[in-house]
């Protein structure tokens, strides 16, 4: 593991990794010990806040209220002292096991994710070991972890990697991008937290509290890639070691302290300087990021369930019956539909006799 294991000098194996700190992770139970008093907004309070209350204005918080070098020594020094022990922020996590988490943490809980995360790396402890395999293999061992392209993305950039790298997971973030299923935030994960190079990493969490802390708002509005990276950037501390702990425990923040629905002020290192709470806790009234449908009835219900079957098949080479398939889902358009979408993303394959995995 690169030298960033020390940058959180108070815990056994604290290699801090992007990768657990995606919103979904807000539930998790954390370490942090109370040392102030006053009271944080609750959900409620923050949803009957007054969409008409006084907006402070960016430009000024940023030059008055906060210093960026204070308010990262600040976040550092709390993650130094509350940060998760999670799996990939332990010595002798491997890049690809990082690749691998930060696929799997994309859209999934940590809970969820570690059980899967350990099997997986059980069984393909590099990336040759997971080329080596079926695609099929690869969205059979993916299981319940949803979204299960990320599988195939998964196999097709150990793939790449073998061809293109010698079996190296990439440190140049472009390098990382030119993956599939690759984007800003996980290359720069990589980049950052496998190699511990100085790059911004932003997920939703730190897009959370830089709107707060910073801008003065109750949300981030929608992502805009350019401008969350220039905001975290100008945020960035210089050395990289510094850079590294700042972007993890700005996502452990957002995680475990300042999360969405209930941020825990009296808790928070940057509690005295925050924008927002200055600022009485003003309502959102900007754009919001579009609201995911429901997955009870969806297309993606559908496409889970034939996909379900398809793994509990005896092996990837096992077709079931297209009849079969038939009889799991009521709507016989809506199953259409979503076989087809699973025929199109290479997920499943059609034989003569039946479907099966790739
Ligand atoms: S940054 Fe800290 S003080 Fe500000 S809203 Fe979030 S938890 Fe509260």
């Amino acid at each position: 593991m690169p030298a960033e294991n020390s940058i959180a000098p108070q815990r056994a194996a604290p290699a801090p990794n992007a990768a657990s700190l995606n919103a979904a992770s807000q539930n998790a139970a954390s370490p942090i010990s109370a040392s102030q008093s006053t009271a944080s907004p609750n959900a409620a309070s923050l949803s009957a806040a007054s969409p008409n209350a006084a907006t402070p204005n960016a430009t000024s918080l940023n030059a008055t209220s906060l210093n960026a070098a204070s308010l990262s020594a600040s976040v550092i020094s709390w993650f130094a002292a509350n940060a998760r022990d999670l799996p990939w922020r332990r010595s002798g996590f491997t890049p690809w096991g990082t690749l691998v988490s930060e696929f799997m943490l994309q859209q999934t809980p940590v809970s969820r994710v570690i059980p899967r995360l350990n099997e997986w790396l059980g069984r393909w402890p590099t990336p040759a070991d997971l080329a080596a395999s079926s695609p099929g293999d690869a969205v059979r061992a993916w299981q319940s972890l949803g979204y299960p392209r990320r599988a195939l993305w998964l196999h097709t950039a150990a793939v790449v990697i073998v061809q293109r790298h010698d079996g190296v997971v990439p440190r140049d973030v472009d390098a990382l991008l030119a993956l599939p299923g690759v984007g800003d935030y996980t290359a720069r994960a990589v980049a950052a937290f496998a190699y511990g190079d100085r790059h911004p990493v932003v997920d939703t969490n730190i897009r959370r509290v830089i709107a707060r802390a910073v801008d003065g708002h109750a949300e981030p509005g929608p992502p805009a890639a350019r401008a969350d990276l220039a905001a975290m950037s100008a945020l960035l501390p210089e050395g990289r070691i510094e850079a590294r702990a700042f972007n993890a425990g700005m996502m452990e923040l957002g995680a475990v302290v300042c999360t969405a629905r209930a941020p825990r002020c009296e808790l928070c290192p940057l509690m005295s300087v925050c924008a927002w709470r200055g600022a009485g806790y003003p309502g959102y009234s900007g754009p919001r990021k579009a609201v995911q449908k429901k997955y009870e009835g969806s297309d993606r219900q559908v496409r889970g369930t034939i996909l379900a079957a398809l793994r509990a098949a005896h092996d990837t080479s096992t077709s079931v019956p297209r009849d079969r398939l038939e009889e799991l889902w009521p709507d016989r358009q809506q199953f259409e539909r979503a076989l087809a979408g699973l025929l199109v993303d290479g997920l499943a394959v059609q034989s003569p006799a039946g479907v099966r995995l790739p």
